[in-house]
């Protein structure tokens, strides 16, 4: 499924840890999809228009997945209102987040950072809460 002209829903559930444990990693709701068909439109598609393919590590978590990756309860991720990008380089990954910042639908972007690996959590919220 197509959530915009570059990005598919299956590269938002795809999940290796996922796959490891045997965790069908799949939407629950309506509401899910159209988050992350929101998250593609507002911020990701910009992104990719701007810098060419990007690669999405982590986008929907659900329950399960978000526990086993050490995600915080009210993650973004089991909403499917973020996702975790894959910074090729730092000096990358610096030129995204100078570019998302100027997003006006981005709410959190966050340069995180595991040992050597780093990457750019990014959420948008579709509905005012
Ligand atoms: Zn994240």
């Amino acid at each position: 499924m197509k959530l915009s002209n570059n990005f598919r829903l299956s590269e938002f559930t795809r999940s290796d840890t996922a796959k490891r444990l045997g965790i069908e990693n799949e939407c629950s709701s309506v509401e899910q999809v159209l988050n992350l068909a929101y998250l593609c439109h507002m911020v990701l598609q910009p992104l990719r228009d701007r810098f060419g393919p990007i690669r999405i590590n982590s986008g929907y978590r659900c329950p399960e997945l978000n526990k086993a990756v050490g995600g915080v309860a009210n993650s973004r991720h089991l909403r499917g209102e973020a996702a975790d990008i894959y910074l090729p380089t730092i000096e990358k990954g610096r030129e995204y987040l100078t570019f998302l910042k100027t997003l006006p639908a981005v709410d959190e972007l966050i340069w995180e950072q595991k040992g050597d690996t780093y990457w750019i959590h990014v959420s948008a919220k579709r509905i005012n809460e």
